[in-house]
């Protein structure tokens, strides 16, 4: 069997750590309204883990997967999540999903990305990477860097 990348749902409490997750490339998406039976029924047409605060959801009837998530700060709740999902972190996977609209992003040609970043950026990198949808373009940059060291803080990634 071919073991296919894990796809998350989070209930709407859980914004923060569905960038998180979208940073280490999950495709993550986060259920806006009340956690209920929609929700699992759209984890469920799309194959999607349930990551959810709620006791009471993890009551109900679902016949895919579903984690109740105890800790309330962020990293731990990603270490959780890593934890019990037996996530495989790898940095090759690390910055390829937009933060925002959880699209895929798209290499963008240095000569391109040069008009549409801060000058200092464009003379400095030579990574860049645009989302689809909202034209976000995405570097190398500090951004990475702390969110790496944050990373690494937390005992997540290796240094
Ligand atoms: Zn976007």
């Amino acid at each position: 069997m071919i073991s296919e990348r894990s796809k998350f749902i989070t209930d709407a409490t859980l914004g923060k750590l569905a960038k998180w997750l979208r940073l280490l490339g999950y495709n993550t998406i986060v259920y806006p309204k009340e956690a209920g039976r929609e929700m699992l029924r759209l984890a469920q047409a799309e194959k999607r883990i349930v990551l959810t605060r709620r006791a009471d959801m993890a009551q109900r009837q679902f016949s895919g997967s579903l984690h109740l998530l105890t800790q309330i700060d962020t990293a731990a709740q990603l270490r959780e999540v890593i934890d019990k999902c037996s996530l495989n972190i790898v940095k090759e996977k690390m910055f390829a999903i937009c933060l925002i609209c959880n699209k895929t992003l798209n290499p963008v040609a240095r000569d391109q990305a040069r008009h549409m970043v801060p000058d200092y950026v464009a003379q400095n990198c030579q990574v860049f990477n645009q989302c689809p949808s909202c034209r976000k373009v995405y570097w190398e940059g500090t951004h990475q860097r702390n969110s790496l060291q944050f990373l690494q803080k937390h005992g997540i990634i290796e240094n």
